[in-house]
């Protein structure tokens, strides 16, 4: 079996138990439970950075403060399964399924759900309305993971896609080569290698995800001439420190995966123990430029509330005078860098 659909104290046969699994059956009948037995796998004791992010809490059912779509999400979309959020590029909720169920997951609401994935009529209706806007050059598949899907269903839509001229670019989004590695299989790739210009965007956050099987998967992808980059989300008491960030981040870049975004978490609902401060990201990117690798440095994004979109943060070490900017090096020194005026004709 490839999943445990857990509600009971013992999640798996290595010991580790829950104090009170009455407080969990009620938390996965609101929020869905799952973990792949592989995952499951990785966790090295209760606690740790692996075991948060999959095993539900009573907290999840504590937030009330914060709504369960603060993307407005559901309102950026023209037509079932598709989000149209910026000009040129587009979002496909193709499936609601996952091998695991995250507790930080964005999309809380939506995965695990009894809704069908996108049918047959969805479908269709997205890729007439991506026809008919001839300004849409990206398309992103997304969900829950597009890669629960079987090689089937995934070669209908990609060939759809791939059928419409404008469309430059296509996109996954997947967490299964950290979640399930053993759905990267040679059909996969070989599939995947019909669609090139083909991206994946993988989701790793924490160095314990990287072992000899989730190297391999995404060598399979790479060696299949995928693009991978890797978007990670900011999570309390996962890897909200420099020490596990670095490891991280430059443990991915040896796998051939780049590291894109390191996300601000979302204000979802049934996340928000999982939040840290902006001061705290800003704090982990200090660590991160010139200490390691440039290539493995992503950018810190917020996505705004009200689906504004994706903003950059910098950390706040630069000041302007005049025409003389004040610096701060990665190590700590103030160094004045003398600008010009430009002129314009
Ligand atoms: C993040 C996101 C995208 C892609 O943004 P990029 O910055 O191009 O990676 C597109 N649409 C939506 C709705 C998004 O949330
Ligand atoms: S794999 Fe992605 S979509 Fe699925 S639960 Fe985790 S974060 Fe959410």
């Amino acid at each position: 079996m490839r999943y445990i659909i857990c509600n009971s104290a013992t999640y798996y046969n290595n010991g580790i138990n829950t104090d009170s699994h009455d407080n969990n059956n009620l938390v996965s009948a609101r929020y869905p439970v799952r973990i792949s037995k592989y995952y499951a796998g990785l966790i090295k004791r209760p606690y740790d950075g692996i075991w948060k992010q999959c095993m539900p809490d009573t907290r999840e059912l504590e937030d009330i403060s914060q709504v369960p779509d603060p993307l407005e999400e559901k309102k950026l979309s023209p037509v079932p399964g598709l989000i149209h959020r910026y000009p040129d590029r587009v979002v496909l909720l193709v499936s609601n399924r996952c091998p695991v169920y995250c507790r930080f997951c964005m999309r809380k609401r939506l995965v695990g759900s009894g809704d069908a994935p996108m049918g047959k009529a969805d479908l269709s209706n997205a890729l007439k309305y991506i026809e008919a806007h001839s300004e849409i050059r990206d398309v992103i598949l997304s969900g829950g993971d597009p890669l629960m899907l079987d090689d089937t269903s995934l070669s209908i839509i990609l060939a759809g896609l791939r059928a419409i001229p404008h469309v430059a670019v296509i996109r996954i989004g997947t967490r299964i080569p950290v979640t399930l590695p053993e759905r990267i299989t040679p059909d996969l790739c070989r599939l995947f290698r019909k669609f090139h210009p083909l991206y994946i965007n993988t989701h790793f956050n924490h160095p314990d995800e990287i072992t000899v099987d989730s190297s391999n998967a995404c060598a399979m992808l790479a060696d299949a001439g995928i693009p991978l980059g890797n978007q990670t989300v900011l999570l309390k008491g996962v890897n909200d420190s420099v020490e596990i960030m670095r490891r991280l981040l430059t443990g991915l870049l040896a796998l051939r995966v780049k590291p894109y975004y390191l996300h601000q978490i979302d204000l979802v609902q049934g996340t928000a123990h999982f939040r840290t401060s902006v001061q705290t990201g800003m704090k982990i990117m200090r660590g991160l430029r010139g200490h390691i690798s440039g290539l493995a440095v992503p950018h810190y994004v917020i996505d705004l509330p009200g689906g504004k979109g994706k903003v950059a943060i910098l950390p706040d070490d630069f000041e302007v005078k005049g025409n003389v900017l004040q610096l701060r090096t990665y190590t700590g020194e103030r160094v004045s860098y003398q600008d010009i005026t430009d002129s314009h004709f």
